[in-house]
């Protein structure tokens, strides 16, 4: 697996003081770039400012800042997974029509546990079988299209992806999670890394939604946080709401219209 940073848009500081400033300032965005480029605000002040709204919910600013990857010798487990994530990412993606793959070159994505269970010999033969299939085939006239249909998961790809930082964000409190598949759990850690040389300011916002800086909590189930090695890290929902219940200001209950009422008549609506 190779992932690389190929190049982010500029300036990615500057954009987010920039769009979270127009929000909170009676100045114009005029105003607020013109104060950015003429370096009248301190480069400083400009992180500090950022990393505090960052620690906030104020999310779509984030938006505004995007990043492009090269992704390459990942398999298709992996690109089937990467995919479904639909918002604020594009993809492209190696095709299986256009490409005919060389019968030497197709090097399949072999997952570390074949080899722990020792069945690397048996993996490697499936794999040479499917690949001289898929070769004789492209000989004896069938389109790549159709060839492919014997690829398997273990077919490798190649990506392009532009990405923006909150749905990056997204995607790593999801992927970076123990519960999320290793070969997409290292990929997004890989990401993070490229973030982390290029702008390092952002990058610890990057983290599985238990970080700190995240959700702060694991919302998985009981049983898997309990399997979890960062379990005794952070907390289970759970843990949380048995404090709530033992030492909140209220006895715990369950929303219902009352509430909402309740609202209403204090607010006044
Ligand atoms: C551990 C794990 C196991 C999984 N197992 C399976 C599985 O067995 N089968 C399977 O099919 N998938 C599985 N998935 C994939 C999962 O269901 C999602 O499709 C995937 O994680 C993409 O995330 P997302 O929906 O948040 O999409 P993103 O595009 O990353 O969406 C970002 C956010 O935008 C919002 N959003 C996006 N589209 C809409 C919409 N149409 N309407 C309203 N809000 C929207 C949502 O808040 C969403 O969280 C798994 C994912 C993980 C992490």
């Amino acid at each position: 697996m190779d992932v690389k940073l190929i190049d982010y848009a500029a300036d990615p500081l500057a954009k987010l003081y920039g769009a979270y400033r127009t929000c909170y300032s009676a100045d114009t965005p005029q105003h607020i770039w013109q104060k950015i480029r003429d370096a009248s605000i301190a480069p400083e002040r400009i992180r500090e400012f950022i990393v505090a709204r960052l620690e906030t919910g104020h999310t779509s600013p984030l938006e505004q800042v995007v990043f492009w990857f090269a992704i390459s010798g990942v398999s298709r487990a992996l690109s089937h997974q990467l995919v479904r994530h639909r918002i604020g990412i594009s993809f492209e993606q190696q095709s299986q029509r256009y490409v005919r793959f060389k019968e030497e070159r197709l090097e399949f994505i072999l997952p570390e546990s074949w080899k722990r269970a020792g069945l690397e010999s048996e993996f490697n033969e499936t794999v040479a079988r499917i690949s001289s299939a898929y070769s004789k085939a492209l000989a004896a006239g069938v389109p790549a299209e159709d060839a492919r249909f014997v690829l398997p998961n273990a077919a490798p790809t190649n990506f392009q992806i532009m990405v923006n930082f909150a749905e990056l964000q997204h995607i790593a409190d999801l992927r970076l999670c123990v519960r999320a598949q290793w070969e997409i759990r290292k990929m997004v850690a890989a990401m993070r890394a490229e973030i982390k040389r290029a702008v390092p300011e952002i990058a610890p916002f990057v983290q599985p939604k238990c970080g700190e800086r995240r959700q702060g909590y694991c919302d998985e189930s009981l049983e898997d946080w309990q399997k979890c090695p960062l379990g005794r890290v952070r907390p289970h929902k759970s843990l949380l709401f048995e404090l709530y219940r033992q030492h909140g200001s209220q006895a715990l209950r369950a929303l219902s219209d009352k509430e909402f009422e309740e609202v209403e008549r204090l607010e006044k609506l």
